[in-house]
């Protein structure tokens, strides 16, 4: 049963400072939304731990009382992840925020997971050294963690879950353990970290992540190529790919999406089907790469193939890459994102892409497709009004014939940005069976309840 608010207040404050608890409305309103379309709800208080024995201490009290937590990292998640529908208290990681240890011979980084991730690498690059992952919010490490994210840059260096090494957990009931090691490779018992790394806030709260970081390459070459149809594009990419070419980056942005790109940045890129391309390498060696990149696309009729090797230019073209998804926000006067999310084998992504573009078109709303299509991942991102059912009809329509089609070929109904509520709907469909094995697992190990409820599974 959930305390009411003041009892909750007055018990946490004794566990923390009292400027550590709030139930103050507007920081109530801050964490209990996302970035989504889905419905707001409060917490019933807000709290900010410094260290590990806080959060212990809290998890141990909630765990006690049947209090619901939701740990809560910037909020930039899509799908409801952060959102308290059954109230309870939200665990804002703000004052736990250190880089705790560099070990450059190592290509770790210890951090706390109210750490950003351009936070982390304005500290690496003092090391020559660099975080992968880059989610286009500037999210924290505690949520990337949890929501197994991904970027632009996965295609070569990987998702989240390959990139952490160790977690310290907190239980449900208190207890804090660690799921890893700082070795490059362990075959001892059961891959718990794996486990943990997507888990969205529903199996342990995370207190401390090692993570692997990489020496910033000597070269990097960063550039646009633009196509007459999405075919083409896609295409390009695959051949980029059996070419054995060192893709660091590529993304589609179909051109429908480069028009809303070109009205809020006042830019006047060519309103066509266009990848943004990154390569890493050695000098030498990219000057090559990049000839025989522009040839492949060439042969699939790229009519504009730009290249930045300067750094200011390139940071430029990145930041406007990630820019995109606020171009539809900003141009969309007060309607809320939604965003599809599905992967499917690169052999598919053609059809995939096509028919997106079909299903969106035959609804008539404001849609564009853009993905990290070295992945086979592509996001279709849709402008609604969610208090009109029929928009919010069209929407839901479009991503479940998204999922049903990447369903069909092999794929899954989210890349990167989780399950939360919005996708708990295609849980059974995607794993069957093995969807009992999870909650089987949750109930071991969170027997309550407490943590995230309402999330992943209906
Ligand atoms: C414009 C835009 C673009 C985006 N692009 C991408 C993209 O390219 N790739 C991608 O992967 N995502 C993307 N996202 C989604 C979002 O940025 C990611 O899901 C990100 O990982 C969320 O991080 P956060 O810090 O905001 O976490 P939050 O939203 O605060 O939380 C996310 C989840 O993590 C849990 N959590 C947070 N901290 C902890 C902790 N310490 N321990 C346990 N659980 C915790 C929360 O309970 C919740 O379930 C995008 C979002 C926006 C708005």
């Amino acid at each position: 049963m959930v305390l009411v608010t003041e009892s909750l207040v007055r018990d946490l404050t004794e566990i923390l400072s009292e400027q550590q608890v709030t139930a103050n409305l507007t920081i109530l309103e801050q964490h209990g939304k996302d970035e989504s379309y889905h419905r707001p709800h409060l917490p019933d208080v807000v709290v900010f731990p410094a260290n590990t024995e806080e959060v212990s201490r809290i998890l141990k009290y909630a765990n006690e009382h049947e209090v619901p937590i939701i740990p809560f990292g910037l909020g930039s998640s899509v799908e409801g992840q952060v959102i308290p529908y059954q109230g309870g208290i939200s665990i804002d990681f703000q004052l736990m925020n250190k880089i705790l240890e560099v070990r450059p011979s190592d290509f770790l980084v210890r951090v706390q997971p109210g750490v950003s991730r351009t936070q982390l690498n304005k500290e690496l690059k003092k090391y020559g050294l660099f975080f992968s992952v880059d989610p286009g919010a500037d999210a924290t490490l505690g949520g990337m963690t949890a929501t197994n994210a991904s970027g632009t840059t996965s295609v070569k260096y990987g998702v989240m879950r390959d990139q952490v090494r160790d977690l310290e957990v907190v239980l449900a009931d208190g207890r804090i353990i660690h799921t890893g090691n700082l070795s490059a490779k362990s075959s001892s018992g059961y891959h718990l970290t794996g486990l943990f790394v997507g888990s969205e806030g529903t199996l342990g709260v995370f207190t401390e992540m090692t993570l692997r970081v990489y020496g910033i390459p000597e070269s990097i070459v960063s550039g646009r190529a633009v196509f007459p149809t999405m075919e083409a594009a896609v295409t390009t990419v695959n051949d980029f790919l059996s070419a054995g070419i060192p893709v660091a980056r590529v993304e589609f942005v179909d051109a429908h999406s480069i028009s809303q790109f070109n009205l809020y940045n006042q830019t006047e890129y060519p309103e066509q089907p266009t990848l943004f391309i990154e390569f890493h390498g050695n000098e030498e060696g990219l000057q090559n790469d990049v000839r025989f990149a522009k040839r492949l696309a060439q042969d699939n009729h790229c009519s504009d193939f730009v290249i930045e090797n300067d750094s200011k230019k390139r940071a430029q073209l990145w930041e406007a890459r990630h820019q995109l998804a606020y171009a539809f926000i900003h141009l969309s006067g007060g309607k809320k994102m939604m965003v599809t999310d599905v992967v499917v084998p690169l052999s598919e992504l053609v059809g995939a892409v096509q028919h997106a573009r079909k299903v969106i078109d035959e609804t008539g709303l404001n849609g564009g497709i853009l993905g990290h299509v070295g992945d086979g991942n592509y996001h279709v991102i849709l402008m609604i009004n969610p208090g009109d059912p029929n928009e919010l009809a069209k929407a839901e329509k479009i991503n479940a014939q998204l999922v049903d089609y990447a369903l069909k070929r092999g794929g899954t109904c989210t890349g990167e940005h989780g399950v939360g509520v919005g996708k708990a709907k295609y849980q059974l469909k995607e794993h069957g069976p093995a969807l009992d094995i999870m909650k089987a697992f949750k109930q071991t190990i969170d027997p309550k309840g407490i943590l995230n409820p309402g999330k992943i599974f209906l």
